[in-house]
């Protein structure tokens, strides 16, 4: 069998293809990345096939979502990669717009989503989420999906993205797909390339702490003492540096003293190596 994908640059092919696709009655499915795809990527595509007829995908390393001292300009690339394992993965549709075809003027326009932006992430990265969400809605009104797949390993990203459909009543459904982890438990991300080989071993301790953390709440240990250990667990890594360790409510991300049954929590990290910022997170229902 031959497989198609086509790739187009500009926001009015896409939109005659994806188009032409629609009146044919397909379902459209939408798998939103900044490239440098890896297996995370490629379960969302897997996932959209499995409920879509037509799966577009968006590879756009969005320069409103990055601060000014982060790494727009060194995260990685490669295109050429990337096309063949969207193909494989069955993707029909690649979108690859360059910035000047997404902002070809000054954006003067910004979806805010208010709280759930706030901590974690937020805190960090400010501005982030505004760019996240102003994006992303602006992908969905290219689009126009169906569903469009997001992945749980950027949690408060999904929790933005869920609120900001609902409150807009953006006819889109959002699908959450599991974290994909290495073998020895690193979640997938394309900034794993930025590591060492020392600071790629210590790197396993973010999701060790997260088990330590669920096997710590089943016992009945205070959430405040699970945060500490975690914390030390961490910084037993001589390379390892925090920015964040926290436990919070999901998906409103308020805060929580003591968990009540019934209640999901996330457990969300963010810890430094070097230069390479990673994040991890689990999601438990106590
Ligand atoms: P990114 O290219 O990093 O912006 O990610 C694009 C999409 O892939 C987002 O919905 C991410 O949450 C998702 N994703 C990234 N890494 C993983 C992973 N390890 N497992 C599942 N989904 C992922």
């Amino acid at each position: 069998m031959i497989e198609r994908m086509l790739q187009v640059p500009t926001i009015a092919e896409l939109r005659r293809l994806v188009g032409e696709a629609r009146r044919q009655g397909k379902r459209i499915g939408f798998v939103p990345t900044m490239g440098y795809l890896h297996d995370g990527h490629l379960s969302l595509v897997k996932k959209a096939r499995e409920t879509c007829d037509f799966v577009v995908m968006s590879i756009f390393v969005n320069p409103l979502q990055f601060g000014p001292n982060e790494d727009f300009d060194r995260y990685p690339r490669d295109l050429e990669r990337d096309r063949e394992l969207a193909r494989s993965a069955g993707v029909d549709l690649l979108f690859t717009p360059s910035v000047e075809e997404m902002y070809p003027r000054q954006v003067l326009t910004t979806v805010s989503v208010a709280q759930v932006s706030e901590p974690l992430c937020g805190q960090s990265r400010p501005g982030h989420f505004d760019g996240v969400a102003t994006v992303v809605l602006k992908l969905f009104q290219i689009v126009q999906p169906d569903a469009a797949f997001f992945g749980q390993k950027d949690a408060q990203q999904l929790a933005v993205i869920s609120q900001m459909v609902e409150d807009l009543s953006v006819p889109v459904q959002i699908v959450p797909c599991p974290i994909v982890r290495e073998p020895d438990g690193l979640a997938m991300s394309s900034r794993n390339v930025y590591l060492s080989p020392e600071e790629r071993q210590q790197a396993t301790v973010l999701y060790r702490s997260l088990k330590q953390a669920d096997a710590w709440l089943k016992e009945g240990v205070p959430l405040d003492e699970i945060k500490q250990r975690m914390a030390e667990m961490i910084t037993a890594e001589p390379l390892a540096e925090i920015d964040y360790v926290e436990v919070l409510t999901y998906p409103r991300l308020t805060p929580v003293d003591t968990a009540s049954p019934g209640q999901q929590l996330i457990f969300a990290l963010a810890v430094r190596f070097g230069r390479t910022r990673l994040i991890d997170n689990m999601l438990v229902t106590v």
